[in-house]
């Protein structure tokens, strides 16, 4: 399936459709490959990289998470050691996805770092973003997860669940859900930081994703008022609670679920993160929080 010359995948794809937005294609495309490749969760990330002609998947000591290299024709995917299983799996999405996309034959290699990317304002290819966005259906078939999050409560009880079954991360899977989602709905990584204009630390976000239905930019590196009701989560609490959310520019109130989920950095540090959902004027009686 992989080509060396020519347009790649998702060129091709959009001269045939040419309305459909470029990550509805490359889901698309994703879903083509995963559907070749008979998987079934958890899937096999290797499978689907030997399906693109990628022989050669390893670990080494790098600053990035992965990186795809092309050498003379042959595919390698190169990960990072140090990440977590999960984070690697994505990272094997992500690579494959590069596959498909523009630039690939172009470029000697790639070197990435997932989830890092949001999709651009000005109409214009993110090639990182669009490598996301596919290696997500890769790794979360939406034929296998739509059923699943639509038939359980949208909230973090259904995403870890979710995440076991698959071996992704909890962010990777949040940001599934909230993909998946017909509905308004909203998903953010805060942590403590400090700006330019403010030196004391205060809430931030560090990475947000939004449904299709909700055509809303969520600044990075926005911050929580210590008196919003998702602050609390910083402290240790679970918040599931109707919030208003023009804080982050978010339309209104939503329902919001937002848990303490606080890891080790680099330096071995524990770092406090909280993970927000968040949704909109809920009307199923399966979606609560
Ligand atoms: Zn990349």
């Amino acid at each position: 399936m992989a080509t060396l010359t020519g347009q790649s995948e998702l060129e091709k794809a959009m001269r045939l459709r040419p309305g459909a937005a470029p990550d509805v294609l490359i889901e698309d495309l994703a879903e083509q490959l995963s559907i070749l490749g008979e998987v079934e969760p958890p899937v096999d990330l290797r499978l689907l990289a030997s399906l693109q002609s990628i022989d050669d998947v390893r670990e080494t000591v790098s600053s990035h998470s992965g990186c795809l290299i092309n050498e003379g024709g042959r595919l390698r995917i190169e990960l990072c050691a140090m990440d977590s299983p999960e984070r690697q799996s994505f990272t094997i999405g992500h690579e494959i996805c590069h596959t498909l996309l523009p630039g690939f034959m172009m470029k000697q290699n790639f070197r990435c770092t997932p989830l890092r990317a949001t999709p651009r304002r000005d109409g214009t290819l993110n090639i990182e973003w669009l490598a996301d966005v596919g290696a997500s259906e890769l790794l979360l078939p939406r034929r296998f997860v739509g059923p699943t999050f639509a038939s359980h409560p949208y909230g973090w009880d259904t995403i870890e669940q979710v995440k076991s079954d698959y071996g992704a991360s909890l962010e990777a899977t949040a940001r599934r859900a909230v993909r998946l989602t017909p509905q308004p709905a909203f998903f953010v990584r805060l942590e403590f930081a400090t700006s330019r204009q403010n030196a004391a630390p205060a809430l931030r976000v560090k990475s947000a994703a939004c449904s299709s239905a909700l055509d809303v930019f969520i600044p990075p590196n926005k911050s929580i008022p210590r008196d919003h009701p998702i602050f609390r989560a910083s402290e240790g609490e679970y918040v599931d609670e109707l919030a208003d959310m023009r804080s982050l520019r978010l339309p209104g109130k939503f329902l919001v679920s937002a848990r303490p989920y606080p890891y080790n950095n680099d330096e071995g540090d524990t770092v406090m993160r909280v993970l927000v959902l968040g949704i909109k004027a809920p009307t199923a009686r399966s979606v609560r929080l």
